[in-house]
């Protein structure tokens, strides 16, 4: 088991398989994109795997896959096949936008992936293109039915911006009264490759739930799963559940159980962290795994304790400002 300095066990890795996105979302990147990184600085998806592998022999069970988005890199069903297949890894996920999604469905179910996360911020074509600068809303609604019909596990993102969407809120909520899934609504952070606030940080997981209760005063609270970084309620008669991220406030990091790979071979011990060593690097150096599994362990005795913690320990004291593409979220 990998416990970190704080008493929490780490047993689930991110990896952003990409920096690179088909979409503009105006909180993840500016309109013109981003400089995406040379692919020769890319981990290739034999160091990730090789990654992987040192980590399921030290307690590591879970992968997510995120990005930029995913399945805009060449070979991401192959390598989600050999993931699968990692004697120690139990469950496999999957953040995506929806636009290259649907057609993929029916193989990653025989991968026997365990969830899908579907990042969807208005259902209004006009606000959806204002937020995304891409006009492929009917895109991403097609991903969502059929991964309803499919009766895969299913959330919705929703980032939840001040003058943006906030139109939106009712109607997505309502979706969750017709299906099965779980509706998500998170705090818009400052990862927006400028470090600018393009408007006030009004929406806090607080006032978005009051914003809600406004239309379901009935809305009660559930349980929450372990190490979830949602908190999670219930509205009599649906069928699926809404959730509030407070991904600004940072409520949830005293079970934080994540690791973070960043597309170019940094591990984040924190989102907000700025990376705490490069393992592509390592390898490249030709490192032993018993070398890389040595780095691990010392990256996991220094946590931070909190991403507040983390944001003041960045090496760039100018604060976060890079593109959540290069995280992975
Ligand atoms: N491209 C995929 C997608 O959009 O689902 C995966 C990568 S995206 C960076 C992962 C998640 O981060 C998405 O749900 C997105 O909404 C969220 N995200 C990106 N920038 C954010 C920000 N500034 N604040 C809050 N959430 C953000
Ligand atoms: Fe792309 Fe996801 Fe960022 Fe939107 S949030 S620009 S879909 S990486």
């Amino acid at each position: 088991m990998l416990i970190d300095n704080h008493g929490r066990t780490v047993n689930y890795l991110r990896i952003a398989v990409t920096d690179r996105c088909n979409l503009r979302c105006f909180y993840c990147m500016p309109a013109e994109g981003i400089d995406y990184v040379p692919k020769k600085h890319l981990l290739s998806y034999e160091e990730m795997l090789r990654l992987v592998r040192i980590l399921a022999t030290m307690g590591i069970s879970k992968v997510r896959i995120t990005g930029g988005e995913p399945f805009v890199r060449k070979g991401i069903m192959d390598f989600i096949l050999k993931l699968s297949q990692v004697e120690g890894i139990e469950q496999i996920n999957l953040t995506t936008n929806g636009i290259l999604t649907a057609p993929f469905i029916p193989q990653l179910l025989e991968m026997g992936i365990h969830s899908v996360n579907l990042s969807l911020d208005s259902l209004d074509k006009e606000r959806f293109f204002k937020i995304t600068r891409r006009d492929e809303l009917h895109k991403v609604l097609d991903t969502l039915h059929l991964l309803v019909k499919n009766k895969v596990k299913t959330k919705i993102n929703c980032v939840v911006m001040d003058g943006q969407n906030m139109e939106d809120i009712l109607p997505m909520v309502n979706l969750a009264k017709e299906h099965d899934i779980s509706v998500r609504f998170l705090e818009e952070m400052p990862f927006n490759g400028t470090g600018l606030r393009l408007q006030d940080f009004k929406w806090n997981f607080k006032n978005i739930l009051a914003h809600i209760k406004q239309e379901f005063p009935n809305i009660y609270k559930i349980e929450d799963a372990p190490n979830s970084t949602s908190l999670n309620y219930k509205i009599e008669g649906f069928q699926g559940s809404i959730g509030l991220i407070p991904s600004f406030s940072r409520t949830f990091c005293g079970t934080c159980n994540r690791l973070r790979l960043t597309p170019q071979g940094m591990i984040k011990t924190c989102l907000y962290d700025d990376g705490v060593f490069n393992v592509k690097d390592l390898m490249r150096a030709n490192l032993t795994n018993d070398e890389l599994q040595t780095h691990i362990l010392k990256a996991i005795g220094s946590r931070a304790k909190n991403g507040f913690e983390a944001e003041k320990n960045r090496k760039n004291q100018k604060g976060v400002s890079e593109s959540m593409s290069t995280i992975g979220g």
